[in-house]
């Protein structure tokens, strides 16, 4: 894997994965060329709201990346508490000592967490290359291109609101099967979606459901709103090379196989490649000591949850809002224990991740997938 100190290090994907990686090496001294296939970072997000999870990792997410080299120079709303309901209406307060994620924008333009990326990797030195689709890139290169199949799809809205800030969370099948819906509400501008792992080609009634629950429990009120929706792939690899090229975040399936969180591991991935490449490292090994672990409690996670169905999602909820500290309890949640470890092989069997949706044809079909699916590497 050794390369010349002098070659340039070439990137496919400037994302949070592909541009970390790309910060990382310009650090240790690398020239760095990122390749974007659209003319800005986050084209696929357009200003959505996403969480940055803060339950892995008992130090803070934003003190990681700073020990990392990574800017947190980003707008954040950190969220400590929120409401989340079952399919009857029942709400549950949901909390949490310190916060248990943050809130931030995803996409081109000021404050976001690409432009934030986007910026400290120039700064560095790095070329970024927008319009410039690759389909081979020659050693050295790392693979940064996103998701490549849908194991989950999110759907609904951004919009424009007089709404307060907050988060709200509803797990019901008849809004977001297998999945949860969710409405976030951050300075005057929302995101309303259904996190939904299967059915995919009824979306449009799964939004209709989901938008007339947050209306009915949180007040949800819409101005301009926009339909926003993407996809979302997980998936544990064997290897995460192609060839003698790393392969980091979704690419290689990285994320959160619960509940589809994967910046963390997008950014943590794109580090290690770096560092792989400048500590001449095996890359695999790599990422497995770091988050393999975790990877797997996640399967194991999901394939409980798939086992609850509404009255289950309801016992789920009823039992965190007992807790004082979500994030702790979260935290718990996502370590390897010995029960998890034991039923990882029977977990992993179960989840049946996908990488096509066995409802949709693909043929003359405008679902989610079927929209996306065209911008990445195959
Ligand atoms: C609606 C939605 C909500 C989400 N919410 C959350 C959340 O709350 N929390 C969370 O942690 N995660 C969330 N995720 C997941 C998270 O967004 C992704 O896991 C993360 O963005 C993956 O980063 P990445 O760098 O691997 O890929 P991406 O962010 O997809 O970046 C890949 C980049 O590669 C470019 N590219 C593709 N093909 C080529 C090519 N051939 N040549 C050059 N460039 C190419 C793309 O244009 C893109 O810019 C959500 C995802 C979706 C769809």
């Amino acid at each position: 894997m050794a390369t010349q100190q002098n070659d340039p290090i070439q990137i496919a994907g400037a994302g949070p994965a592909g541009l970390s990686a790309a910060i990382t090496l310009a650090r240790a001294g690398r020239q760095v060329i990122v390749h974007e296939a659209q003319a800005n970072v986050g084209w696929r997000f357009k200003h959505d709201f996403q969480g940055l999870e803060n339950w892995t990792t008992q130090r803070d997410v934003l003190q990681v990346l700073a020990d990392d080299g990574i800017t947190t120079d980003f707008d954040i709303l950190p969220g400590k508490k929120g409401m989340a309901y079952d399919a009857w209406g029942q709400g549950y307060p949901i909390q949490s000592a310190t916060p248990f994620f943050y809130l931030v924008v995803r996409g081109p333009g000021p404050g976001s967490l690409d432009d934030a990326l986007l910026r400290q990797a120039q700064a560095l030195g790095v070329e970024v290359r927008f319009k410039s689709r690759v389909k081979k890139l020659p050693f050295p290169a790392i693979l940064a291109t996103g998701p490549k199949a849908a194991d989950a799809i999110a759907v609904g809205y951004h919009f424009d609101t007089d709404m307060e800030d907050g988060f709200w969370v509803i797990c019901d099948n008849n809004l977001a099967p297998g999945g949860y819906a969710y409405l976030l509400v951050w300075n005057g501008k929302g995101t309303v979606k259904t996190c939904m792992f299967s059915d995919f080609k009824q979306e449009k009634k799964y939004v209709e459901n989901t938008v007339a629950a947050f209306e009915r429990l949180a007040g949800l009120e819409m101005k301009n709103p926009v339909h926003h929706g993407g996809v979302g792939n997980f998936y544990v690899p064997q290897r995460a090379y192609a060839g003698k090229r790393p392969v980091v975040g979704e690419q290689a399936g990285f994320q959160d196989t619960l509940w589809g969180f994967g910046m963390r591991h997008a950014i943590t991935s794109g580090i290690l490649a770096a560092r792989s490449f400048v500590e001449e490292a095996d890359y695999d090994a790599m990422w497995r000591a770091e988050f393999n672990g975790q990877l797997r409690v996640s399967i194991v996670n999901r394939a409980l949850y798939n086992m609850l169905g509404n009255r289950g999602y309801r016992w789920f909820l009823k039992r965190i809002s007992t807790k004082q500290n979500i994030r702790k309890s979260l935290y718990g949640q996502y370590h390897p224990g010995f029960i998890k470890t034991l039923l990882y092989p029977w977990a992993n069997h179960s989840v049946k991740r996908l990488r096509s949706d066995s409802d949709c044809e693909h043929i003359d079909c405008e679902c989610v997938w079927c929209r996306s699916c065209d911008c990445h590497l195959v």
